[in-house]
């Protein structure tokens, strides 16, 4: 009896060790796609950010085979509707939560729409070495092969694991680990939507087992300059959109309603038309930044190619698309609008 005793008590007390090994994760709920749902199961027309945290969690119960997971809900909305108030919600409570040395790492369910300025932006204001994991769906909650299930599977494998440490943000969906800088939106409805044009994704996940490839190739999180802890508002920058003939009153507009950056989605390499040109000439005389990015998906937006960026004052966006280029405007004007010194900003991050 003893024996048996004794026995019952190991296997307990093993049991229990196993239960303690397995990561702490935090999911921070947005919204989005992956909480949407839709009237039958074969519709294209549905309403994002309708289905909550503990609802998205429960519909994985595999994931309690791979770590310990809790939820906050943070916002639930379209990411369409993206905010800075949600950002800031958002990053300050992944930088409190990954103080804590009973959290190992945090996954962000989102919406697809925006989801690549969230990530680049968290890229770039995590303090932690810790991971920090986006994912998403491209189907509702309620849809026929739903993918926001696995997706979340492979997010909280992703953020539980020791090698996941000191990559940066990443997003991880439809089996790939992407970079929070690299990752764009490609497809307006394909599930295999996301894609890391430049250089690549990180690696791969297939049903929590995870192969990754490379690094993030620029300094990110605990690495950069820029805190958010005390921060309650971001400076406002407008994209604007080139084409042929654009004339360039919108530009004009957006410095007289108060903009202190304008990114431009150029014409291959960041190509103005004079007009544009001109009005950014008065953008610059209110010391506005201006930031020459591209419309074309891929490549980079070089320095004084077709057009003279030094004599001008103009920053070129190098490998970030306008959408990215935004977000690290609107960071790097916290810091200073001198653009020698923005410029610099792009080359590092
Ligand atoms: N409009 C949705 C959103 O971004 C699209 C999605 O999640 O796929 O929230």
């Amino acid at each position: 009896m003893k024996k048996l005793l004794s026995f019952f008590f190991i296997v307990v007390f093993v049991f229990n060790v196993d239960a303690q090994k397995l990561p702490n994760i935090v999911i921070l709920a947005t919204g989005g796609t992956i909480a949407g749902s839709a009237e039958t199961n074969v519709q294209s027309g549905y309403t994002s950010g309708q289905v909550g945290v503990e609802i998205l969690i429960n519909a994985v119960p595999q994931l309690k085979d791979i770590a310990n997971v809790t939820g906050e809900q943070i916002s639930n909305i379209g990411s369409q509707n993206m905010s800075d108030v949600v950002w800031l919600k958002l990053a300050k409570r992944i930088n409190e939560l990954l103080a804590q040395d009973d959290v190992d790492g945090i996954v962000v369910t989102h919406g697809t729409d925006t989801m690549e300025e969230t990530a680049y932006f968290l890229n770039l204001v995590v303090k932690s070495k810790k991971p920090v994991v986006l994912t998403c769906s491209m189907r509702p909650s309620t849809a026929l092969s739903a993918d926001g299930p696995l997706n979340i599977y492979n997010a909280v494998a992703v953020a539980g694991n020791k090698d996941s440490w000191g990559r940066g943000v990443m997003v991880v969906t439809n089996d790939r680990i992407h970079s929070g800088r690299e990752v764009v939106k490609t497809s307006t409805t394909a599930v295999e939507t996301f894609m890391s044009p430049l250089v690549g994704s990180l690696g791969t996940v297939n049903y929590g087992t995870i192969n990754f490839v490379d690094l993030p190739h620029k300094v990110n999180t605990s690495e950069t300059e820029f805190n958010v802890d005390n921060l309650s508002s971001l400076p406002r920058v407008d994209v604007i959109a080139i084409y042929e003939d654009a004339p360039g009153d919108l530009i004009k507009a957006a410095v007289d309603l108060g903009a202190k950056g304008i990114v431009t989605s150029g014409l291959g390499n960041g190509n103005l038309t004079d007009a544009c040109i001109e009005a950014l000439k008065y953008a610059r005389s209110k010391g506005v930044v201006v930031v020459r990015s591209s419309r074309v998906l891929t490549g980079t937006t070089g320095r004084n190619i077709e057009l003279d960026d030094d004599a001008l004052g103009f920053v070129a966006s190098l490998e970030l698309i306008p959408s990215k280029a935004r977000v690290l405007l609107r960071l790097a004007l916290l810091q200073t609008s001198d653009p020698v010194k923005i410029q610099e900003y792009y080359n590092k991050y």
